[in-house]
């Protein structure tokens, strides 16, 4: 029997479950034990041994521990054996940071992973996904990934997409009732619910059948294993130079190798150093420093809030140029209160402290058996709601939905009006929910008689075209002009205050047919009356926006609400400018794509706008060159959220859908939190610059004194396993520790990158030139010096392997910033002190440990040689910092080009 053909009872008895109460947590426990985690099997990861292998798989190492096996046979087996032994540890140095990359990647996968809403031990309970077990209840609703192939047991409306497994891009109305037919294709099993489908609309509840690889989608998933690009730009594009690198290192070995030769140098010595240099020049860790970088960098982001879905955004919101944002939620802090009701041209204030009487008409406490047109206006918001007060047993009341709803019910309940109360004497019939394209909700509801009435609240505008009566005096009249006329003005009264308004309205229903549309049900109301509340704006905020505006950003408020309502929040926000324009949905509508971009630059507003609307903006904002960043959360947010730029969604009041569309997730729906996304984000470009700097001016001038001390027909000034042991000390953990740097105090007062800036931008190709070439004439200088003076060459090759360690390592500090080393304390990052610290220890090590002299071939230096050598170690970092000449030409091409 399938799953499809059982009643209820059976399902429970098939999978010893129970519908009324769920499975107690002991039993999830234990069947999660038995049968694993609900999901799909990775079969795109490598193991660790792959990964520990794949570091010695470079043609070059290959061809250098061939060279020093040669090398061995001839006799030189110490150093063959030394040489073998650093190109060991050079590859667990990067197995280990690859495995770092490859676990911090991990972890952020975690962290976007899937929740579910489980009913355990008779609660129901969000938990992640994974650990749905067969027997579970669950619930779905509009927006939601369904988590496990389930069988429903219960449905509203519930609509679900399946093309993901059947290809079908039509969502298929659900129902629960058993199916008698053999052998239904899974698109005709309308009464399952399968792993990974798309909830359109409505809801329902369901018994997990099947979980991770056995569900449908578990059967097929070598098929669909979409593995979502990981790789930024910026890493692809590396990926690119590395190519180009490697091929330079191998011309340049090439040379240096012939032209030892042809001075006079024995070829195996030349290939085995060529061969160790090509090891050394060629940045074979970048790629893992950079995920190190990157991962890192979005942790940090993820302790302020900022939760990262796809790497590449990372770096894409460094060129961010606007900023679109939601304001309900986002801005303000969707805590709203009734402070204001309007009916029949009357106002009254509602009081805020709980012993003051609660409504006031010009100032006097108000008395509500006299009120009428009050008392409806408070009690038809109260039963057309879909959010609850639920009282619990020391008199704490929990709210139980949305915000703007809880509102409606406190201001109700000051007039004595409960949900509860109410229902004593209405039945709720049918219920039209919300939705922000319709931008209001009705009920339709039966008193004790039978009589029906249709409630409906909603945004007041859209809401006042639907009535052709109002409650005025008391009475139902005609709407007249007059009172159109006030209520308009009521409502922009309301909103210049800030308000968000709802108004209420409501009709006899005499048909019995209660089967119509929506659409068909909201009109010819009744209008009643309006109440006005207040959702403050989130206090950090302001300054946020205005954090932004420095750095280049515009923000942009896309709301639901009225224009006025919009227009008061942006002024008190700072967010819209003096000549700054408010749109709203209906003339957005009507205008075509070629108008919009024409005006898209002077908007800062869009007021009364439904979620399609969005699209429009971002399409028109993007063909006038901008990089835009878009929030949003429900299910009509989609595609707008994919088509920005930077699609953000909300991890509170977020769907699943706008969740996975999105690349950004703020896990506490502040706007603040983008804004330090986007520092953070600028901040993990800029260390990656700084480690790539590091590295490839060390390895220029690594590879300069070679060619340079053969051009002019010196002997070796580096042997190979001095080489290889420079490569192992002054790139790892520098240049890890520069992936991690603290920002550089101007990041947020400069414009936004350009998205197509190249590697070597801003005048980071001349710093990794310049400084690479002193690093490699100072070491050669060194060298020169101690063999001219003293004929020692082994001495002589010591200190140019000091003086090319040390240059390195004062660079590191000059790479910390885009203008000078004297810019900020080079000493700030201690990370990068210890990394120093530990390098310069090796190095003395192996230069006065005895055991390692025979090895590196190492002698003691004396005190004169290492004046020598500081003293020429300083100059690449100096020259060009110190000096002010230049450091001053170089600061004009600082950071971010186009200037705010
Ligand atoms: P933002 O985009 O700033 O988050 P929003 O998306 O919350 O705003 P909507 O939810 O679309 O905006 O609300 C638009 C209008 O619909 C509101 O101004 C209000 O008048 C009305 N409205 C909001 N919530 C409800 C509700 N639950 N019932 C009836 N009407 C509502």
């Amino acid at each position: 029997m399938h799953w499809y053909q059982m009643e209820n009872k059976k399902i429970e008895e098939a999978t010893h479950s129970d519908i009324e109460n769920g499975l107690t947590s002991a039993e999830s426990r234990e069947r999660l034990r038995q049968n694993g985690p609900n999901e799909i099997a990775d079969s795109g990861k490598r193991s660790p041994i792959m990964i520990l292998l794949t570091q010695f798989k470079d043609f070059m190492v290959i061809v250098l521990l061939a060279a020093t096996v040669l090398s061995g046979l001839l006799g030189e087996y110490l150093d063959a054996i030394a040489i073998i032994l650093i190109v060991m540890l050079n590859g667990i140095l990067g197995f280990i940071q690859e495995r770092k990359a490859e676990k911090s990647l991990d972890a952020l996968r975690e962290l976007s992973a899937p929740m579910a809403t489980v009913l355990r031990d008779k609660e129901w309970q969000t938990i992640p996904a994974k650990e749905l077990v067969v027997g579970d209840m669950i619930k779905i609703s509009s927006g939601d990934r369904v988590s496990a192939d389930i069988r429903l047991i219960e449905t509203h409306g519930l609509l679900i997409e399946e093309s993901a497994l059947t290809g079908e891009s039509i969502s298929v109305q659900k129902g629960q009732a058993p199916l008698e037919e053999e052998e239904l294709s899974l698109g005709d099993q309308v009464n399952m619910g399968f792993m990974g489908t798309m909830v359109t609309q409505g809801n329902g509840t369901g018994i997990v059948v099947n979980t991770g690889m056995k569900t449908e989608m578990g059967k097929i998933a070598s098929l669909i294993q979409n593995a979502e690009t990981l790789q930024t730009p910026l890493q692809i594009r590396l990926e690119q130079l590395g190519k180009i690198l490697i091929m330079l290192a191998v011309v340049l070995t090439v040379l240096v190798v012939g032209i030892g030769v042809l001075h006079g140098h024995g070829l195996t010595e030349m290939v085995l150093s060529g061969v160790s240099l090509a090891v050394a020049a060629i940045p074979e860790g970048l790629p893992a420093i950079v995920t190190i970088a990157l991962a890192l960098g979005v942790q940090k982001m993820i302790k302020r809030n900022a939760i990262v879905r796809k790497l590449p955004s990372v770096e894409t919101l460094g060129c961010a140029t606007v900023i679109c944002t939601d304001k309900t939620g986002t801005l303000t802090q969707n805590k709203m209160t009734v402070t204001h009701l309007w009916a029949e041209g009357q106002t009254w204030e509602l009081a805020q402290k709980p012993n003051d009487p609660p409504f006031l008409k010009e100032g006097h406490p108000a008395k509500l058996e006299n009120e009428s047109s009050l008392r409806q206006l408070l009690s038809y918001a109260v039963l057309c709601n879909d959010s609850e007060l639920v009282e619990g047993e020391d008199n704490a009341v929990t709210e139980k939905g949305d915000p703007t709803e809880i509102a409606l019910l406190i201001s109700g309940q000051k007039a004595g009006f409960s949900k509860q109360g109410l229902l004593s004497n209405y039945k709720i019939i049918k219920s039209f929910p919300f939705d922000s394209t319709r931008k209001m909700m009705s009920v339709i509801i039966a008193n004790k008689k039978g009589e029906k009435f249709v409630l409906t609240k909603g945004a007041p505008d859209v809401l006042l075209d639907r009535c052709d009566h109002i409650l005025w005096n008391k009475q139902k009249q005609l709407i007249k002009k007059r009172h159109e006329e006030h209520v308009k003005e009521a409502i922009l009264s309301l909103g210049n205050q800030a308000l968000r308004t709802i108004a209420v309205a409501f009709k006899p229903l005499r048909s019995d047919n209660t089967n119509t549309e929506a659409e068909q049900l909201e009109r010819g109301l009744t209008f009643v009356g309006v109440q006005g509340m207040i959702d403050p704006p989130r206090p950090e905020v302001k300054a946020s926006i205005a954090n932004c505006q420095r750095a280049g950003v515009k923000t942009v408020m896309i709301t639901g609400d009225h224009v006025v309502t919009a227009s008061a929040i942006a002024r008190q926000l700072n967010l819209l400018p003096q000549d700054g324009q408010v749109m709203d949905g209906a003339t957005l509508s009507k205008m075509t794509e070629e108008e919009l971009i024409d005006q898209v630059d002077d908007i800062y507003v869009y007021a009364r706008v439904a979620p399609e609307h969005k699209l429009k903006i971002v399409k028109a904002l993007q063909k006038k060159g901008h990089i835009v960043a878009m929030t949003g959360d429900g299910v009509n947010d989609a595609p707008a959220i994919k088509a920005a730029n930077i699609g953000i969604a909300m991890g509170n009041t977020g769907t699943d859908v706008a969740k996975e569309a999105s690349s950004l997730i703020l896990s506490d729906d502040n706007f603040a939190t983008i804004e330090a996304a986007i520092e953070e984000g600028r901040n993990i470009y800029e260390n990656i610059r700084k480690f790539i700097r590091y590295l490839l001016a060390s390895n220029v001038g690594e590879i300069l004194v070679m060619f340079f001390a053969m051009i002019l027909s010196l002997p070796l000034p580096l042997l190979p396993i001095q080489i290889l042991w420079v490569n192992l000390v002054t790139d790892g953990l520098p240049a890890m520790a520069l992936g991690v740097d603290a920002a550089e105090d101007n990041v947020m007062r400069q414009g936004p990158r350009k998205p197509n800036e190249g590697v070597f931008a801003r005048g980071m190709g001349w710093k990794i030139i310049s400084r690479g070439f002193l690093i490699g004439i100072v070491t050669l200088i060194g060298f020169w010096t101690i063999l001219h003076g003293t004929n020692d060459l082994t001495k002589a090759q010591n200190v140019a392997f000091m003086t090319l360690v040390m240059s390195q390592l004062i660079q590191v500090f000059d790479c910390r910033s885009e203008r000078s080393i004297f810019d900020r304390n080079p000493f700030g990052n201690r990370y990068l002190v210890l990394a120093v610290l530990s390098s310069i220890v090796l190095m003395l090590g192996v230069m006065y440990i005895p055991f390692f002299e025979p090895i590196f071939h190492t002698v003691p230096l004396s005190l004169h040689d290492w004046l020598l050598i500081v003293g020429l170690s300083a100059i690449p970092t100096l020259a060009f910092s110190g000096a002010g000449l230049f450091g001053q030409k170089e600061k004009e091409k600082s950071p971010y080009t186009r200037q705010a």
